[in-house]
């Protein structure tokens, strides 16, 4: 079938597409109603249909591939490689799930997981997956204050950690971080599991608290545990993700939805067919990283490559060894990750042999043209932007080499994907947008299966803020957008003060909240400007209180040190500068466009509001003379 008569059933005749992609996993009992579109924005996919991510992602698979690989685990950090079949993995995913029984946890309890991007972290997930529980992970990265934010949002039953994760060569305990999220947080879970990797031999343990996987792994070797069949629409997992207010939001999915639409990009955008290997250099603690390193290739019955580590270490050349030593056909990427190969010797990108690759997709942020033909050219191979958020769990925007590869335009992740209905539409009116002018993207409501269903606890929120910025009811992606006389889409950025660090996507107001704590900052704004490597970066500016003497470059650096503290290495600023007042409006509202511009060396735009015309010449005056802590030189 080709893509416009697939995609147009999919949005016209949603019951009959989707009841016909429902085939594609394995239902205990099928659905009755296909969709429940009768409270929107809320919509229910598939309903009274009983089903299973473990079961799909497993079991289903043990009859025709038990001896296949389901999970290749890498660590160039530990020099360990792990090599697990479907069988395997049915294994040891039945003994984490009776270890978790044993601590108590069943269906619709939250567990969150903090761990390296290793086999364990899959198993955790996995497990939780068969017993019904709702699983948070939490990305390893993000430090113990934006833990316990989650923990406190989740309320779990358990938190299941690693000793340690390993970056550079470098051990980074994971353990020290835990204890001080517990601390801080309000809804500490009773109960610790803890997967040790004797990367930390003098880890501290809390007694009656925490629990060492090894015992109960020993003790449940033999388990089988009978998987939960779950509703289609009760929640599979949680995953936080970063908005305008300081607060992040849980995004609830669900599980047949989620599972009908991995099983359909599988074959259709990604061009896997069971037995065939994907390598996705993300991370279990993303959205890609839940959908491409762990459930969508295993439902798909393919072999999924994870891999903890740089993408230079040992050498520039590990992602293409992969590739030929494990007949990698699609690998799935991000723009950042190539940038930091680009750095080094295109020699390493001819060194293997990629003759079984056939596509590069990349994701999670804009792909810039020099990357996108260093990367093209030098492999020559098929690459393939994709737009996606961790609200939609798959590509919304993308070519489809499974159905019928379009042309690729650099620049843009092509057309919807099925059941995306998406219009680019204008910010104040709502109108729609003639072809080549910019406006908001929005998609159509019922957004189709695999995207959240809700945000945790708080139908309210998931109404207002994807929902309430147009008179119609429409999602909006809070994303620019703009669509070519071709149908092409391109993304030119967010529409709220939400920045895109290395594809991770960090509100602003969360680094201000954590700078704010500092007891000599006075006031504080942050806003994203162009990072050669990360596509952006944090730059705070921020004022000292009166009667701090400090040197600034000291304040600068402590600010520096806090973000990392509270919200984690991902967070660090790019520059810090100490500024004599910020640029405001009379009424009070802060300019973070203006900064922004200034920072780009762009026009600041309309100042006429503004409540101090000398705010911005001084902020000018020190942007120009460098930060007081980073590395950015002026525009
Ligand atoms: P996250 O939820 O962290 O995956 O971030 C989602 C955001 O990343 C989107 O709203 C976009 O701003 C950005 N993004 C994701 N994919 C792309 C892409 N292919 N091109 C441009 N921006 C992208």
């Amino acid at each position: 079938m080709d893509y416009e008569t697939a995609w147009r059933r999919s949005v016209d005749e949603p019951e009959a597409f989707w009841g016909e992609q429902a085939r594609l996993i394995h239902w205990d009992t099928p659905p009755q109603r296909i969709l429940d579109d009768s409270e929107p924005p809320f919509r229910r996919w598939f309903v009274g249909g009983t089903t299973n991510l473990c079961h799909n992602a497993i079991d289903r698979h043990l009859d025709a591939r038990p001896d296949q690989l389901a999970i290749v685990a890498v660590s160039t950090e530990t020099g360990i490689t792990r090599e697990i079949t479907y069988r395997e993995l049915h294994r040891e995913v039945n003994t984490f799930a009776a270890s978790l029984q044993e601590l108590g946890v069943g269906k619709g309890d939250r567990v969150v997981i903090y761990m390296p991007n290793i086999a364990e972290a899959v198993f955790a997930m996995l497990a939780c997956a068969r017993l019904g529980a709702i699983h948070s992970v939490v990305f390893g990265g993000f430090a113990a204050h934006n833990l316990a934010l989650r923990i406190d949002d989740a309320e779990p039953a358990l938190l299941i950690c690693a000793d340690a994760g390993m970056r550079g060569g470098k051990v980074i305990p994971y353990k020290p971080l835990v204890d001080a999220a517990l601390r801080e947080a309000k809804a500490a879970p009773p109960r610790v599991l803890i997967v040790r990797r004797g990367l930390d031999p003098d880890m501290d343990t809390v007694p009656g608290r925490d629990v060492d996987y090894a015992t109960l792994r020993a003790k449940h070797a033999d388990a089988h545990v009978p998987v939960i069949w779950l509703e289609s629409n009760e929640p599979s997992y949680l995953l936080y993700t970063s908005g305008t207010t300081g607060r992040p939001k849980g995004v609830q999915r669900d599980v047949g939805g989620y599972a009908v639409a991995l099983a359909l990009s599988m074959t259709t955008i990604f061009d896997l067919q069971p037995g065939q290997t994907i390598l996705c250099t993300s991370d279990v603690g993303w959205a890609v990283g839940h959908s491409y390193n762990v459930y969508g290739p295993l439902i798909g019955g393919c072999t999924a490559i994870l891999y903890e580590g740089l993408p230079t270490g040992p050498d520039p050349g590990i992602w293409w060894r992969l590739c030929e030593t494990y007949g990698v056909r699609t690998m799935f990427s991000s723009p950042t990750g190539i940038r930091v190969l680009k750095k080094q010797d295109a020699e390493w990108l001819k060194k293997y042999d990629l003759s079984a690759l056939k596509w590069i997709f990349l994701a999670g942020e804009p792909l810039d043209q020099p990357t996108y033909a260093w990367l093209s050219e030098g492999t020559g191979k098929t690459v393939i932007d994709n737009y996606w958020q961790t609200e939609t769990g798959w590509p919304a925007l993308s070519l489809m080499p499974g159905l019928d590869l379009k042309p690729v335009k650099p620049g843009s992740p092509g057309f919807p994907t099925f059941g995306y209905r998406m219009r680019v539409i204008d910010e104040a009116t709502g109108e729609e947008k003639a072809p080549g002018e910019k406006g908001v993207l929005v998609i159509e409501p019922p957004l189709p299966p695999g995207c959240l269903t809700t945000i945790w606890r708080d139908d309210e929120r998931y109404r207002r803020s994807y929902f309430g910025h147009f008179k119609t009811l429409l999602y909006s992606s809070l994303d620019w957008a703009v669509r070519d006389a071709d149908g092409y889409y391109f993304i030119l950025g967010r529409t709220d003060d939400v920045i895109n660090v290395a594809g991770h996507r960090l509100g602003t107001r969360e680094i201000e909240e954590s700078v704010a704590t500092l007891g000599a900052v006075a006031e504080v704004a942050v806003v994203g400007v162009t990072d050669e490597l990360k596509g952006q970066v944090p730059a705070v500016f921020a004022t000292v209180k009166q009667g701090v003497t400090d040197d600034p470059r000291d304040v600068a650096q402590a600010m520096e040190r806090r973000v990392v503290e509270l919200l984690g290495g991902v967070a660090r600023p790019g520059c810090v500068y100490v500024v004599p007042a910020l640029p405001k409006t009379r009424s009070g509202k802060l300019l973070r466009r203006s900064l922004q511009a200034l920072m780009q060396g762009t026009d600041p735009g309309d100042l006429s509001t503004l409540d101090d015309p000398n705010a911005l010449e001084d902020i000018r005056r020190a942007i120009a003379r460098g930060p007081h802590c980073g590395a950015r030189q002026a525009p």
